[in-house]
């Protein structure tokens, strides 16, 4: 049997035209039998895909043939196309949707103004030196934090990446603008943009993590300063960087542990919960809130 991997990689960079780029990019995914996700925008590129190893490699020798991809960094890992539902290329204002495509600027150089970016030695560094001033931001969605985080880190109340700026707009983490703010999220890719939208509003020292929890993740496991799993956005759902991974997630229902999330069993919903291997069999205790409903909007008309 032939073996697959997943990649997961992006890349700022100005690109002139988009449409052609996802033209060009869809055509080579669907002549190497590639599934996954790819946005492309002004800014940049952002995809994860899954495929045998020698399309993967193919894919990755090709699309660095474009100028603003020469350098681009892919992230392997175990998977394969099945993983993922189908193959979708699309071009979009933003390649992570921050609601803020005129705020973002991008050079060759990549985005222009963000954190500083720390090798995974050089965030326990920092730790090492500045101690308990140094303050984790979680850049994920809140819910990928109930699995697994840095120790001690803000996770900021946010359902999706349009609800940072108004989290950090909000005054609740004013405290935290003098202070030295390392931001992470999955790959690194949030934060490129999170960390360069929080210098333009007054937070001063602002880092991010080079490759983000996977990378700081492969350096050090959870023997260090993260803890816990990885939320990953494919079928697998999450992911341990070591076999003796603690698991600090807690059934929504009964608190056992988990690391697992569930569908919503109401099909139309999208949401996802918490729950133990026992209390995913029981499609009353898998709602995401008792009274979600099949009209969705009315179900979380209180949460949005
Ligand atoms: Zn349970
Ligand atoms: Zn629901």
């Amino acid at each position: 049997m032939a073996q697959n991997r997943i990649i997961l990689y992006y890349q700022f960079a100005p690109i002139t035209d988009p449409v052609a780029v996802m033209l060009w990019q869809r055509a080579l995914c669907e002549k190497l039998g590639l599934r996954g996700r790819i946005l492309i925008s002004k800014h940049g590129i952002n995809g994860t895909l899954g495929g045998e190893i020698s399309a993967v490699k193919a894919y990755t020798k090709e699309t660095r043939q474009y100028p603003g991809f020469k350098n681009m960094e892919f992230k392997w890992s175990e998977g394969g196309a099945e993983d993922f539902p189908r193959l979708s290329v699309k071009a979009r204002d933003e390649i992570v949707a921050f609601g803020a495509p005129d705020e973002l600027t991008v050079d060759e150089n990549g985005v222009v103004g963000g954190g500083v970016h720390l090798k995974p030695e050089e965030v326990n560094k920092l730790v090492e030196e500045r101690g308990d001033e140094v303050v984790f931001f979680d850049g994920r969605n809140a819910f990928e934090a109930k699995i697994g985080k840095f120790k001690n880190a803000v996770v900021p109340d946010v359902r999706t990446t349009h609800d940072f700026i108004r989290e950090i707009e909000s005054g609740k983490y004013d405290d935290l603008k003098d202070k030295p703010v390392v931001t992470y999220c999955t790959g690194g890719i949030r934060c490129e943009i999170l960390s360069a939208l929080m210098k333009n509003r007054g937070f001063k020292e602002i880092y991010q993590i080079d490759g983000g929890i996977v990378r700081y993740g492969e350096k050090y496991g959870d023997k260090s300063l993260w803890e816990g799993s990885l939320y990953v956005f494919d079928k697998r759902m999450h992911m341990e960087f070591t076999p003796d991974t603690v698991t600090i997630g807690q059934c929504e229902r009964c608190s056992a542990p988990s690391n697992k999330f569930e569908n919503c069993s109401n099909e139309s919903c999208r949401e996802l919960v918490l729950l133990c291997p026992e209390c995913a069999t029981d499609d009353a205790k898998r709602r995401c809130v008792p009274e979600c409903a099949v009209d969705r909007q009315s179900a979380h008309a209180g949460i949005s």
